[in-house]
């Protein structure tokens, strides 16, 4: 097996790789660095937890060890286009803890916070800029950076900008950038869009492609608690208050409810915030890093705000309220079981909310097994029940975006915050931005569901990381989560 050393990689970069105690360079790192290194575009198909980033970290740094110039006033040498304000902040991490021992600028570049520092921190000009595509194009139409001096650019999850609907802000970014640049395109899957982005935008590619890692939906233990609508409260705080619980995140299906469990769970002594679209970005990030720190234990999350959350060691989900569209089930569950870890998904499912079990079991494909006999007396919630602020079945919005699908994974390993995260002028991009940062989710549903595209049961094909080429690109799944939030 090769060694990092084996790559030729600049003594700064070795030293960091050391650091972080990483060995040997994971498959796609193989591939990728050498190619990247020999100035090649890249397309790689690689999904998170697989090393994707340092894939194309580290052979940026190295070129910056040896020495390139900043480049000029509002300028960056590397783009780094990211779906989420999430994924955005994670590779800056990863720049910052790669390139610990040399001297590369980064800066930040997401919607939903004030665009002052950020115009401030590309004054100069940056080595690395990585940005989500629309808060971007604010700061190209206002003039605070230019592309003409951007000699690399890396899509990083090039699918799931495709979901949230970022294609033509990407094609306008890119025929901003000189035609003579290296390129990387990096995508969980391939569809055909990203097939033709990849044609029209780079240049004789290296092909690397790494076998999906573990299906998550088969390494979580599922169960549901048949309850009295009543008596959910009671239940999640004996849940919660095991001691095998270390870090959980509880689904509610609104705002509302995510605040009235976060009050329940804080005045029975549990440690617990909300985090929701209501908060602001602000009070999201701070929330997301006390729970990513250990100060918070537990966080109750609607749908959308919980989607690009990947958080190490989540030992316990629980859907305080089962979700009424099947597809959020399992985006919920694989927040936990991560990293190769197993994981606890409990469903506190009263008797109005049995229907939405059994939608949930016909997606899975099996029935998931349950304790309790709670909930005969519930009302079902299309009679009335507490389900009158939620959507009804089947009501998809009628102006559904484009390219408006559950979207994947984006995780999050990151080691510290502090990016140069600034603010928010254009208001132009601001709602695909919004929506970027809460919708982008991460596991492909069929890679989850270890399912092709419209099937419905769990494959047990043998590689590790099961199929994960197509995605349910449900529409509607889509934008009825995103009313639900
Ligand atoms: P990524 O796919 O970029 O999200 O990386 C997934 C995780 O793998 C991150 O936590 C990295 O720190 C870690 N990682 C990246 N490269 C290596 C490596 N060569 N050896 C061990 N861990 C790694």
């Amino acid at each position: 097996m090769k060694q990092f050393s084996d790559l030729g990689l600049a003594e700064t970069v070795l030293k960091a790789v050391e650091a972080e105690g990483y060995t040997n360079p994971t498959p796609i790192q193989a591939q990728v660095i050498p190619a990247m290194l020999d100035g090649r575009d890249i397309l790689g198909t690689a999904q998170t937890g697989t090393g994707k980033t340092a894939s194309f970290v580290l052979p940026l740094l190295h070129k910056l060890a040896n020495g390139r110039e900043r480049p000029p006033q509002k300028c960056c040498g590397t783009l780094i286009l990211a779906p989420t304000r999430e994924l955005a902040a994670q590779i800056a991490d990863s720049v910052r803890t790669y390139g610990q021992f040399g001297h590369t600028k980064v800066a930040v570049v997401v919607g939903g916070v004030k665009p002052g520092p950020q115009i401030k921190a590309m004054a100069r000009g940056v080595d690395i800029l990585v940005a989500t595509p629309g808060r971007l194009m604010d700061h190209m139409q206002g003039g605070a950076i230019r592309l003409d001096h951007t000699s690399t650019v890396i899509l990083d999850e090039a699918d799931q900008m495709l979901d949230l609907g970022f294609m033509p802000a990407i094609r306008k970014i890119m025929s901003k950038v000189p035609k003579e640049r290296q390129t990387a395109l990096l995508s969980a899957t391939m569809p055909p869009p990203i097939r033709k982005l990849a044609n029209d935008f780079l240049t004789d590619p290296a092909e690397a492609e790494v076998a999906p890692t573990a299906r998550p939906i088969e390494k979580i233990d599922q169960q549901v608690m048949l309850v009295d609508r009543s008596a959910k409260r009671r239940t999640l705080i004996d849940i919660l208050s095991k001691d095998d619980v270390d870090r959980a995140i509880v689904f509610t299906r609104t705002k509302r409810g995510a605040d009235k469990v976060q009050r329940t769970l804080s005045d029975a002594g549990l440690s617990a915030a909300a985090i929701h679209g209501n908060k602001s970005q602000n009070q999201r990030t701070k929330t997301l890093d006390g729970f990513k720190s250990g100060t918070v234990t537990i966080l109750v999350a609607t749908d959308i705000a919980a989607r690009g959350i990947d958080v190490d060691n989540v030992s316990h989900v629980v859907n305080f309220e089962l979700p009424n569209i099947p597809e959020s089930y399992v985006h919920r569950i694989g927040r936990t079981a991560r990293a190769g870890k197993t994981g606890i998904a409990i469903s506190l499912c009263d008797g109005g909310e049995r229907e939405f079990l059994r939608d949930i079991e016909k997606l899975v494909g099996y029935s998931i097994k349950s304790t309790g006999n709670g909930g005969a007396n519930d009302l079902p919630e299309k009679q009335g029940g507490r389900g009158s602020n939620r959507q009804p079945r089947n009501n998809a919005p009628k102006k559904a975006r484009p390219g408006n699908r559950p979207a994947r994974n984006n995780r999050s390993k990151s080691k510290s915050s502090g990016q140069v995260q600034g603010s928010g002028n254009g208001q132009g991009q601001k709602r695909s931005e919004g929506r970027a940062s809460s919708e982008g989710d991460g596991d492909g549903l069929a890679r989850m569901l270890g399912t092709k595209p419209g099937g419905n049961r769990p494959s047990n094909r043998g590689r590790p990381g099961g199929g994960s080429r197509g995605r349910n690109r449900n529409k509607n799944a889509g934008s009825r989560q995103a009313q639900s939030a």
